[in-house]
């Protein structure tokens, strides 16, 4: 066992309200320079939704032929010798500033002297398709107009909206907000890609960081990233990355984002994880063992073993105690209720998520009670609004079983609740399911 530090985020999704303050202000804070103009270190993705660089989860087609190894590497897939030499010289594909979309610059001056118009004003909104096929709008920060609404290819039936067949199916949308901000993985394959070395994981606090004295501007980081959470500063030339605030943290201030955000919803904390077994968990062979492989790298800090190793490995001893009042390792290990995004990326990312239980439809409608109305809990989760097997593609490599048993726990956790709160004796059943 090798006991090492590394500072993680939790966020619950359930409570984010999509206001984009922790964009705005990470941004105010971080890249409001000129050449990342573009860039948003934090941004919030309406899901489902394309995400940021669009399409960005499309690793075939990000990677061209490239594939990340299990050290986190590129590494070249098939081909002849001819096509892996040609591959060798071509960086493989990168997003396009349309990707990106267009940055913009604010006008304070409009906020006292614009007008009165007819209309609020809005974001030009950028169409991906042309003509009658105009239907999907989208940005970096908005991803708003269809959310989960089938994709019925007529326009007109659409905005009209007045068939039964729309209706129904409107009545089964859903939407939910993703802030996403670099996962300072614990196997960061935008190190293992850098031919500079520039690339590097702090062995105080694993954030992972870009020397930008070492960075030749390659942009094999950029590719190298399955979450594209590195950019290019096309001024300077070099790479740019999410810092997790370290020069605040250092001195025991939140993250920018953490500190500034509305719902309250991001938990920062110390994990200790055993570094001799990250390269192991990353190689579990079926992907929907992933999550969990992780899971077990993270060491308890109640353990006088792994007390004991912290020390032997220099690990101070109020970061241990850190660790054990650690949100992150509770809301992750104890209570088992978040989940990391896209684990089959097997980088072993470092921000995990508390995946959202939101409004139950069918329960509200019929009875005009909640999910965590005691009477309606175990009926409620039957009918969730969000499609389990969408959050499990989001967190679970397609596995819905872990991510329903998170559900269950919220909810029962949520109506254990109510009935403490209410002063009414808790349900044994959802008592036994809060666990
Ligand atoms: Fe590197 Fe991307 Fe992981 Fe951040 S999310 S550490 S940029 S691989
Ligand atoms: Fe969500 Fe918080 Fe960001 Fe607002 S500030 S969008 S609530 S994460």
């Amino acid at each position: 066992m090798r006991v090492m530090a590394q500072l993680a985020m939790v966020m619950n999704l359930d409570k984010c309200i999509g206001c984009h303050t922790c964009s705005v202000t990470c941004k105010q804070a971080w890249t409001n320079r000129t050449g990342v103009e573009y860039v948003w270190f934090n941004n919030v993705e309406t899901r489902p939704g394309q995400g940021y660089p669009r399409r960005y989860e499309d690793q075939e087609t990000w990677r061209g032929g490239w594939t990340l190894n299990r050290r986190g590497r590129l590494a070249l897939k098939g081909g002849g010798r001819f096509k892996k030499l040609l591959t060798i010289f071509s960086n493989p594909k990168l997003p396009a500033i349309d990707d990106y979309y267009e940055p913009w610059t604010y006008d304070y001056e409009q906020l006292t002297n614009a007008p009165l118009q007819e209309h609020t004003p809005v974001a030009r909104p950028k169409s991906l398709l042309s003509g009658k096929d105009m239907k999907i709008s989208w940005s970096a920060n908005w991803d708003d107009d269809l959310a989960g609404a089938p994709d019925h290819g007529d326009k007109d039936v659409l905005l009209k909206g007045i068939a039964d067949k729309v209706r129904f199916e409107f009545e089964q949308t859903f939407m939910f907000y993703l802030p996403r901000i670099c996962e300072h993985c614990l196997n960061p394959s935008c190190a293992a890609s850098c031919p500079s070395g520039a690339i590097y994981k702090r062995e105080e606090d694993g954030i992972v960081l870009v020397d930008q004295d070492r960075c030749r501007g390659w942009r094999m980081c950029v590719s190298g990233c399955p979450y594209k959470k590195v950019y290019f500063n096309h001024r300077t030339g070099k790479a740019e990355k999410c810092t997790f605030c370290f020069p605040r943290v250092e001195v025991g201030i939140p993250t920018v984002c953490s500190e500034t955000c509305v719902g309250r919803l991001r938990y920062i904390g110390l994990m200790l994880y055993d570094a001799d077994a990250v390269l192991a968990a990353a190689s579990t062979a079926n992907e929907h063992d992933l999550y969990e492989a992780q899971r077990r790298v993270f060491l308890d800090p109640n353990d006088p073993a792994v007390a004991a190793e912290a020390e032997r490995a220099g690990i101070p001893r109020d970061w241990v105690e850190a660790a054990r009042r650690s949100p992150v390792y509770a809301l992750i290990n104890t209570y088992k209720v978040a989940l990391p995004l896209h684990p089959e990326y097997r980088t072993m990312p470092m921000v995990w998520y508390i995946p959202p239980l939101s409004p139950v439809v069918d329960v509200v409608r019929d009875t005009g009670h909640d999910a965590e109305d005691r009477g309606n809990l175990f009926a409620a989760i039957e009918a969730l609004r969000i499609p389990v097997d969408y959050l499990a593609q989001l967190f679970t490599a397609g596995d819905p079983a872990p991510v329903d048993a998170v559900l269950r726990r919220l909810a029962a956790m949520r109506s254990y609740m109510r009935d403490v709160n209410l002063g009414r004796d808790p349900d044994e059943r959802i008592a036994s399911a809060v666990g």
